[in-house]
């Protein structure tokens, strides 16, 4: 006979811990007992020294599912001697857990609401310890049903046994319900609930081209038929959303394979519980409404993750699932705000009565030579801690203004908020502030120092800037934290690395925007080697949107103005005032940006002229690329000041010659694209030869970019360099936070 104590770290509270400790106890003929505790699940057990052996072999080896054990600490102690083994309650006031995000439905729970007779059959709001919603229902700590949204559920007879019963699927699930005592849906239409059958209404609805608004795990969706055209156009003009690609759920696997191709890892990824959206290629005879991504030949998509989308799907191969939001404003998640505006873009609202404490955005990524890279890390993985190394205090870093996440990081672990958006809008900004406030309570972590990024007019720097004179505050330059971002997430702690960070924005410590950046240094602190170089961006903000101001500001300088102005002679006035302001430096920031360099060519090829949306006039130019096409364009890499100065002239004149000998569009995408390639590789190289260094970084919404993604790796792998890409974290502005948090933790040191 033998006895343990046995203390389990990582999130091992409401995935049903307890009872699998309890079950595989029993099974084993174990005495003693297993608790919550402040820092996750304490055990005693007693028995046999092979069976004692046998518990500890399968709790390491074979969890719950949604359990993530991060330590197991083992000690003997002495034998107590007792007759059983029990759940013991958990200590009130527990504030050191980890909580589990929201997980999409199990088989055992779809297959309970798809069989006639169980009680749960057609039952949208099924559950278990095993799946089901979490963080967005959660108000407070601890995880109890009083400190959810379900606490207005009091549980029904049949429900209660199955929640006291350890050998039960539904021991301690805390949404636990049933049609008797859970919520309710609720199908309105013309502002008037309709008490016919929600499914049947939802199906007619979609049958007949409208729009639904249909309320989820962690807010509203806009559904309609993605096979029908007339729909999703219809979708695109009320939702004020032209050209961003739509999301579609689709019913299972084999339906996705009829539309898209799908390899085993991205299979793997749409089903797995966190059910993100996958882009995925669409196939070439795909039948989904060609409106739902316009030229775009990715298609994000994502299988039903509740019991209510299980159910709708049933009849449906194919939905549109599009945040339910008015234009660039945050996705609705309360039905008060949801009934005010969802009307006008919806022609019917499915709701129900449970309420949706925070917002959860879908999660969105890619897979890119046999990686997934998280492009949004939202549903399904938020607030599952991200490791940061031997950090040891409390940071709260505020992220960037667009596609804003926050990170709070409390010793080693990291809380990467979900999508906030863009803190250009107010609504947006109110959210962050709200959010702050939830996780600071909820991961009982009172901040000890602020990170935020250097530009004085973000709204996350405002916020960090009240802290001043009380809390250390910690300015991260905003391709610093990219840098970081990647190196920390791969726990590079002291190493020095090359990286090569391209985006659209960041502001730059010499007060122009950067965004084609050389970095030398390690998580803590980075130089600046080299950048682009130096275009003015006319009439600053609105270039963003007008790529062809950029593409006349590059052709200026590469060729002169008498070309400049003959290759765009539709915008011939405005160019003309735009290049004399440039002279005088008028409402003209030099920036380096690689983002807008992209957008430069776009433009200069007649790609895109406008754009509605981050990425878009970039994403098109890669959507036309010809990959049979041969040559390239170069890159000249000259020195100033001790910095590399990428000079894209050359580029741009050889892009101008090829224009006018009718050289095809695709070919010059291809050619540009392998250019960008060839300049990362010869950077890298440059750097590598004064620093003698082989690691390279690679960060910033560039690195989004499906074809770079997959050639840098294998270009730069050939000179034998070692490469790094953010995976877990994602390389736009959302995953700057992160690298906020991980350089301050380093600087605090
Ligand atoms: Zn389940
Ligand atoms: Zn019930
Ligand atoms: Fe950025």
């Amino acid at each position: 006979m033998i006895r343990y104590s046995v203390k389990v770290k990582g999130i091992v509270q409401g995935v049903g811990f307890r009872p699998f400790v309890f079950r595989l106890a029993k099974s084993l003929s174990l005495c003693g007992f297993v608790r919550n505790t402040s820092e996750g699940v304490y055990i005693e057990i007693e028995g046999g020294n092979d069976d004692c052996e046998a518990f500890i072999t399968k709790l390491k080896t074979n969890p719950p599912p949604l359990a993530h054990l991060e330590m197991v600490n083992l000690t003997k102690i002495p034998l107590a001697g007792e007759h059983d083994f029990l759940i013991l309650s958990s200590d009130a006031g527990i504030r050191n857990t980890l909580i589990s995000p929201d997980i999409g439905i199990c088989d055992d729970c779809a297959a309970d609401i798809a069989m006639k007779g169980n009680r749960r059959y057609r039952y949208a709001f099924t559950n278990c310890t095993n799946c089901g919603p979490r963080f967005t229902i959660l108000k407070d700590i601890p995880y109890d049903r009083q400190n959810t949204t379900m606490a207005d559920f009091p549980l029904c007879t049949d429900c209660r046994e199955e929640y006291e019963n350890p050998y039960d699927r539904r021991f301690h699930a805390q949404p636990n319900a049933c049609h008797v005592c859970g919520p309710q849906l609720s199908f309105y239409q013309d502002g008037e609930i309709d008490s016919q059958d929600p499914y049947e209404l939802f199906d007619r609805s979609i049958g007949l081209g409208q729009i639904v608004a249909l309320k989820g795990i962690g807010g509203f969706h806009l559904a309609c038929d993605a096979k029908n055209e007339e729909a999703v156009n219809r979708l695109r003009n009320k939702k004020l959303r032209y050209d961003k690609p739509f999301a579609v759920m689709m019913r299972d696997v084999e339906t996705v394979q009829k539309y898209c191709e799908l390899d085993d890892i991205e299979k793997e990824a749409l089903s797995s519980s966190e059910k993100p959206i996958v882009l995925l290629k669409k196939k070439k005879d795909c039948l989904i409404a060609q409106s739902t991504t316009l030229s775009n030949t990715r298609l994000g998509v994502m299988l039903p993750y509740t019991p209510l989308h299980c159910l709708l799907m049933q009849e449906h191969e194919a939905i549109i699932m599009t945040s339910g939001n008015l234009s660039d404003c945050p996705m609705i998640f309360n039905d008060e705000e949801a009934f005010s505006k969802l009307f006008h873009v919806a022609d019917a609202i499915l709701a129900h009565n449970r309420q949706i404490f925070r917002r959860m955005d879908d999660s969105v990524c890619i897979i890119i030579n046999e990686k997934t890279h998280m492009i949004r890390r939202a549903r399904g993985y938020v607030p599952q801690p991200l490791y940061l190394c031997e950090n040891n205090g409390v940071i709260l870093a505020m992220g960037a203004q667009q596609k804003n996440t926050f990170c709070l990081a409390k010793g080693e672990n990291a809380f990467l908020s979900g999508h906030i958006g863009d803190l250009d809008n107010e609504d947006t900004s109110k959210c962050l502030e709200s959010e702050i406030e939830s996780f600071i309570r909820i991961f009982d972590a009172e901040p000890e120092a602020i990170a935020c990024d250097m530009h004085p007019d973000y709204v996350s720097t405002r916020y960090a800037s009240r802290y001043r004179g009380k809390l250390p505050i910690f300015e991260i330059q905003h391709h610093h934290a990219h840098f970081a971002s990647v190196l920390a997430e791969h726990q590079l702690r002291e190493e020095n690395a090359i990286g090569l960070i391209f985006d659209g924005t960041g502001y730059g410590t010499d007060g122009c925007i950067w965004g084609g950046e050389s970095l030398f240094g390690n998580i803590k602190e980075s130089t600046r080697t080299g950048h682009l170089l130096y275009f003015p961006l006319f009439s600053s903000e609105a270039a963003i949107r007008e790529p062809w101001r950029i593409a006349i500001a590059v052709t200026d300088m590469a060729v002169g103005r008498e070309t400049a102005l003959s290759l765009f002679p539709d915008y011939i006035n405005e160019a003309k005032i735009l290049l004399q302001a440039g002279e005088k430096e008028l409402n003209s920031p030099l920036t380096s940006s690689m983002g807008r360099l992209f957008d430069a060519v776009a433009a200069l090829i007649g790609v895109r002229m406008h754009t509605t949306y981050e990425g878009q006039a970039a994403i098109e130019l890669q959507q036309i690329m010809d990959e049979s096409a041969k040559g390239s364009y170069h890159f000249q890499l000259t020195r100033e000041n001790n910095s590399i100065i990428f000079d894209w002239r050359p580029l741009i004149r050889e892009i101008i010659s090829d224009l006018k000998s009718g050289i095809h569009k695709g070919t010059i995408s291809l050619r540009f694209h392998r250019a960008v390639l060839e300049l990362i590789t010869s950077v890298a190289v440059s750097v590598q030869s004064k620093t003698t260094c082989g690691i390279v970084a690679l960060s910033g919404g560039v690195f989004q970019n499906d074809f770079l993604l997959k050639n840098v790796v294998p270009k730069l792998e050939e000179k034998g360099f070692v490469v790094y890409l953010n995976e877990r974290i994602p390389t736009n502005d959302g995953g700057i936070s992160f690298g906020q948090a991980a350089a301050a933790s380093y600087r605090m040191r």
